[in-house]
């Protein structure tokens, strides 16, 4: 008898979730992502431990139709895409259908959710990937999806985790760049018991700034409102006493999107060299609009590289709008003395 043999649908389902959720800040950009795609305005997420023992994500989206709730926990089933055309303007934060799946088949899951149109919700719990129960309950419309014991049954898994400090670092930062990417959305964030982040989600961008690095570092922040070659581009960038030691705190969100570009990075710290110590970097976060025909958006949802076609304009548009705000402000600040 020969030694290959096919994997178990079981051991498929484990090895899929290991690269879709490799630790528990992965897992939580899923969920939350999909709250946003049902539509929410309001959307808390709760941790422990980093997120290792205790994930809970709530929102107040569309919730999952009772129709749905079996197909919603199947490996590549997804009400986002149908066509194969629909790869080619995906509107969507997520399409593959894979999150639910994979996060279910490695941790146990509690799902409560109701539709507008219900008046009961429906409780779902998973473990291990198995349904193993579904009833009525009385709930708010939308989702909440709790994650307990992440990794519980891959234990090889689970011994590669940081410790849940490191963990919760990484579901820190996640949180920044969801708040900073959706200010017309309300997010709260709380860890071990203690509200980290809670953000109006009036669709103010100067407010989602303020609730990341507060009411003192936003008024040294420079506004940014600017166009050239095609693009628009708003925000907020921090220099001086609002520098940071690495480039961390250098957003970029692409027609919504938070996207990562060495093109922008060096555009925005050209622009802020006069003004930023050597060796610290900008603090930013720059909105940018530009036709979907102008910009090259590798789909894989974890590569989130952008390439610009026309890399020169691009970089010379962005240097350009921070430079004004830098100078717009400053002449503001202290008028220039004439002699
Ligand atoms: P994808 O987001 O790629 O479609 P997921 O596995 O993340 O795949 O989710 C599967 C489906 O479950 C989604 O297509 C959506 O219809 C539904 N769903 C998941 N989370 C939510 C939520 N918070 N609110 C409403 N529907 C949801
Ligand atoms: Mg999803």
């Amino acid at each position: 008898m020969g030694k290959i043999r096919p994997l178990s649908e079981n051991l498929i389902g484990k090895i899929a979730a290991g690269e879709v959720v490799e630790r528990p800040a992965a897992a939580i950009k899923e969920l939350v992502e999909n709250s946003l795609d049902a539509g929410a305005t309001t959307v808390t997420v709760e941790i422990r431990e980093g997120g290792l023992s205790y994930i809970r994500v709530s929102d107040n989206g569309s919730g999952i139709d009772e129709s749905d709730i079996r197909m919603a926990f199947e490996r590549h089933a997804t009400s986002k895409i149908s066509r194969e055309q629909d790869l080619d303007s995906i509107a969507t934060l997520g399409f593959r259908g894979e999150a639910l799946a994979s996060i279910a088949a490695v941790s146990k899951v509690t799902m409560t959710t109701r539709t507008a149109g219900r008046e009961t919700g429906l409780k779902v719990t998973n473990e291990g990937g198995k349904i193993t129960d579904i009833k009525e309950t009385a709930c708010p419309q939308g989702t909440t999806i709790t994650v307990s014991d992440l990794f519980y049954n891959v234990p090889v898994r689970k011994g590669f985790m940081k410790k849940s400090g490191q963990e919760a670092t990484a579901v820190h930062d996640l949180m920044t760049q969801m708040l900073l990417s959706r200010p017309d959305v309300s997010f709260r964030y709380i860890s071990n018991g203690k509200t980290e982040y809670h953000s109006p989600g009036d669709g103010q961008t100067a407010t989602a700034m303020q609730t990341v690095y507060g009411s003192r570092a936003m008024k040294e922040m420079k506004a940014v409102d600017d166009h050239g070659n095609g693009l628009v581009i708003k925000g907020y960038v921090g220099i001086g006493e609002n520098a940071r030691g690495n480039r961390s705190q250098e957003f970029f969100f692409i027609n919504g999107r938070v996207m990562h570009s060495k093109i922008l990075n060096d555009a925005v710290e050209t622009a802020c060299r006069e003004r930023v110590m050597i060796g610290k970097f900008p603090v930013c976060a720059l909105y940018i609009t530009i036709a979907y025909e102008a910009v090259d958006v590798n789909v894989h949802p974890n590569k989130l590289q952008v390439r610009f076609r026309d890399e020169t304009g691009v970089y010379e548009a962005v240097m350009s709008a921070v430079l004004n705000a830098i100078r717009v402000r400053d002449a503001f600040e202290q008028p220039v003395e004439m002699v």
